[in-house]
């Protein structure tokens, strides 16, 4: 069985649902991360994994075991927060032992638990310090080695980097990973940033209002969104949407603009009609900068960021995001030219939100 399977999960606050009725399997070992925009129940999900939010229906089970009636700390499972929630007067050391003192371990086994987690996080210096003399990030490292020592058999994570410097999230997201490929203990991760998502794990599951979208890696989702949500979630900078009708031409399908350009559809994946009102789908890093590029515009803001230039045009109405090299050469004002190769283009019933 697999390590935690979620059956049927059910959950409100009062009148209101978060979540409808989820159903999840994760692996043991596997890394799963939730995300999601803010508000969508990922907190409130994980937190139920945890036993610190009771359902309104369904089963939680792990390794094997419903764990509905089991109280939080009899769950074998460690939770680590965005807050780091540490005992500020307590040492290093006594903060990551706590929880093994309180359930009665032996002091040698927690002294060689603790000594251990503070291997692999790099604290051996820092044991002695209170949380007071340590940075933001080293706090982090605490949190996480607290939850190591008692060698749970699931870790859960809510948004544990959101308090750090951008320089310091990339920094602690490589410790994480490497310390699961390390430990592999089997960890569900939420954030609302895709892009921590997608570096750290093996699956993604992406929820909208308490329903999942559509889970696979972080490359099948990017590749091969089910629908313009997860389209549109999944991908930096965000892909361009623009609406557009569906045509035939000499037998193939195309989608004509609003200026009526057309672009060549690729393969179908749903029905068709002709007339079909659809959004189309461009990922910025597709659109090949090219004179006389069948998509073109007046360019309206420039972004440069280094080795790449995000490249702002507009196109029949619509403002859509380009790509380029950082030394392309541009202004605003003039016209920009690009094209895309059709495989590329993601067409998107309008109604339905769905790809066809
Ligand atoms: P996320 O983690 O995706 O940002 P949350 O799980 O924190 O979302 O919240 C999902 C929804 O549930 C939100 O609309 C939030 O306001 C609501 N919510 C969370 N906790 C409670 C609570 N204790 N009582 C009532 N509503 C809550």
């Amino acid at each position: 069985m697999a390590s935690v399977v979620l059956k049927n999960i059910n959950k409100t606050f009062g009148a209101v649902t978060i979540i409808p009725n989820l159903d999840l399997e994760i692996e043991s070992g596997e890394f799963v991360a939730l995300v999601g925009p803010s508000g969508c129940g990922k907190s409130t999900l994980l937190r139920t994994i945890a036993g610190l939010e009771e359902i309104t229906g369904g089963e939680i089970w792990v390794e094997g075991r419903k764990v509905n009636e089991v109280s939080p700390k009899d769950r074998n499972i460690a939770m680590v927060f965005q807050s780091y929630a540490l005992y500020p007067q307590m040492t290093v050391r006594q903060n990551m032992g706590f929880n093994l003192k309180l359930a009665k371990r032996p002091k040698a086994e927690i002294e060689q638990r603790v000594a251990e987690a503070a291997r692999m996080l790099d604290l051996e210096a820092l044991l002695d310090r209170k949380p007071g003399q340590l940075s933001g990030g080293q706090r982090q490292r605490v949190a996480m080695g607290r939850a190591i020592v008692r060698s749970p058999k699931v870790f859960l994570f809510d948004e544990p980097l959101s308090n750090l410097d951008a320089k310091l999230r990339v920094a602690m997201r490589a410790e994480i990973k490497r310390l699961h490929q390390t430990v592999k203990t089997t960890s569900i991760y939420v954030t609302h940033d895709q892009i921590e998502a997608m570096t750290l794990a093996d699956r993604l599951v992406v929820l909208n209002k308490g329903v999942i979208e559509q889970q696979g890696t972080p490359l099948e989702l990017y590749s091969n969104p089910d629908n313009i949500f997860v389209a549109g979630f999944i991908g930096s900078p965000s892909m361009n949407f623009v609406p557009a009708e569906l045509v035939q031409e000499s037998g193939a399908w195309a989608a004509k603009l609003s200026d009526g350009k057309l672009l060549p559809c690729p393969s179908e994946r749903g029905a068709r009609a002709v007339g079909q009102a659809v959004t189309v789908g461009l990922r910025p890093e597709h659109l090949v900068m090219r004179a006389g590029g069948e998509l073109s515009g007046r360019i309206t803001m420039i972004e440069p960021t280094g080795a790449q230039t995000l490249v702002y045009f507009d196109l029949a109405g619509t403002q859509l995001t380009a790509l380029v090299d950082g030394d392309t050469a541009l202004s605003v004002g003039e016209q920009f030219a690009c094209s895309i190769n059709s495989e590329r283009v993601y067409i998107f019933d309008r109604q339905t939100g769905e790809r066809t």
